[in-house]
């Protein structure tokens, strides 16, 4: 099945918001077994975007709006892709009455251009239900093509879309995907696929793939099968094998986050934590409480970056600071263990280092584990500007501290 994406609004084409509904949407549609083809943006122009849809009617079997489904004059993509399909819009009364209801629920009442989201056309058309907003979706059916419509929010977009759009397209397709996708830090991605080049290359089912992203590597697994058993099957051989070869760099194969995995066995094991931090300025522990429940787990975070600071909470000794300066073992050595103390966690993490861009030093980083036996100290040379290796420096504490979590 060939699809193309479509996304309607001209903040998109001003690049005052980023695409996220395309690229959600097309990585969800390659489980499915539908192949995207093209990608476009339109802005709210009736005469563009009237071009642009039967362009893409013409070429591909599906084709996927995003934006554009609101009450107000300048959303317009209902009416163009109807209109281009040969359809005429309707007054759907009960949609219109779940509208007015929605509005209601909230204390308010709709206005007369609310009636605009409930006209559909009185054939060819099935109505996609939006519990997170006013404007539903649809899907217009002529002539062996198919157009699906959603809204612009991503809140409102991506649960339609897996409700209602992914079981639409896999009954039209009739194949699916199973797909893994496995996470790797430690390891480049250059050395991840020479690991398993004869499985890349030879492999026709299931297919391995990998990404790159900041720090580390992804790789995804996909069989074509009938169903999720079958799948599973075709998967496990080939996935016994990845894990034989990369071993302990793999940290989740359920695509979670490093901090997530963190998070997850922290609880699990009962163990508190505490961060100390330098050049991350707060984004080691903002990775914990990002997490919901991380209360169960997560204690103080403190950002000491002058020395004063390492000096007066955390109790660096100034001679260390002296004699090995800020950025150096055993200064991370002292913030960890001064963080543990202090808190009282079972375990604390540090950091500190060069950031940049100015220095001669920049990219020298130092991150350390406090625990009840000892202090273990990584030193990194990270590279690229202060914003990655910020985030590197995160994500190598993260690795610390899940190494130590799996031998608890
Ligand atoms: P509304 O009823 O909210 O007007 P709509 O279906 O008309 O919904 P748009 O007006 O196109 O959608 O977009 C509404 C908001 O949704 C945008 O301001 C933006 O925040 C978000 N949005 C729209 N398109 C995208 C996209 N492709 N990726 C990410 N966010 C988007
Ligand atoms: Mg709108």
């Amino acid at each position: 099945m060939k699809a193309e994406i479509i996304c309607v609004g001209t903040e998109l084409l001003m690049g005052q918001i980023v695409n996220t509904n395309a690229q959600f949407l097309a990585a969800q549609l390659a489980p499915l077994g539908v192949d995207v083809y093209y990608q476009s943006v339109v802005g709210d122009n009736p005469g563009r975007l009237k071009e642009a849809v039967s362009v893409a009617l013409n070429r591909s079997d599906v084709v996927l709006f995003s934006g554009g489904l609101g009450p107000t004059e300048d959303d317009l993509t209902k009416e163009t892709v109807a209109e281009a399909m040969g359809l005429d819009l309707v007054l759907h009364e009960q949609e219109w009455q779940k509208i007015q209801a929605y509005f209601t629920a909230r204390g308010r009442v709709a206005a007369p251009n609310n009636q605009k989201q409930a006209m559909f056309p009185g054939s060819h058309c099935t109505i996609l239900p939006n519990p997170n907003g006013t404007a539903p979706g649809c899907i217009f059916e002529k002539g062996g093509k198919a157009a699906i419509l959603m809204p612009g929010p991503p809140r409102e977009l991506r649960p339609m879309f897996i409700d209602h759009v992914a079981p639409y397209l896999q009954s039209r397709s009739g194949h699916r995907l199973y797909t893994r996708m496995l996470r790797i830090f430690g390891m480049g991605e250059s050395d991840v696929e020479y690991a398993l080049r004869d499985l890349i290359h030879e492999q026709s089912n299931p297919t391995l793939a990998t990404y790159c992203e900041v720090g580390e590597v992804k790789l995804r697994i996909t069989a074509a099968c009938q169903t999720e058993q079958e799948g599973r099957a075709l998967l496990s051989p080939i996935l016994s094998k990845v894990k034989q070869r990369l071993g302990d760099v793999i940290y989740s194969e359920e695509d979670e986050e490093l901090a997530a995995v963190c998070h997850r066995l922290l609880i699990d094991k009962g163990l508190t934590l505490s961060c100390a931090e330098s050049c991350t300025g707060g984004l080691l522990s903002s990775a914990f409480v990002d997490l919901a429940g991380s209360s169960a787990y997560f204690m103080e975070g403190d950002v000491t970056y002058a020395n004063e600071a390492k000096m007066g909470s955390l109790g660096v000794r100034a001679e260390t600071l002296e004699r090995f300066t800020a950025v150096s073992d055993k200064t991370a050595r002292e913030m960890a263990a001064g963080m543990r103390r202090k808190a009282g966690t079972d375990l604390a993490l540090a950091t500190t280092g060069y950031a940049g861009p100015d220095g001669e030093q920049v990219g020298l980083v130092y991150v350390a584990l406090a625990g009840d036996d000892g202090v273990q100290v990584k030193e990194l040379h990270l590279s690229g500007d202060r914003n990655r290796i910020r985030r590197l420096a995160v994500l190598n504490a993260l690795d610390l501290l899940y190494r130590k979590l799996c031998t608890k």
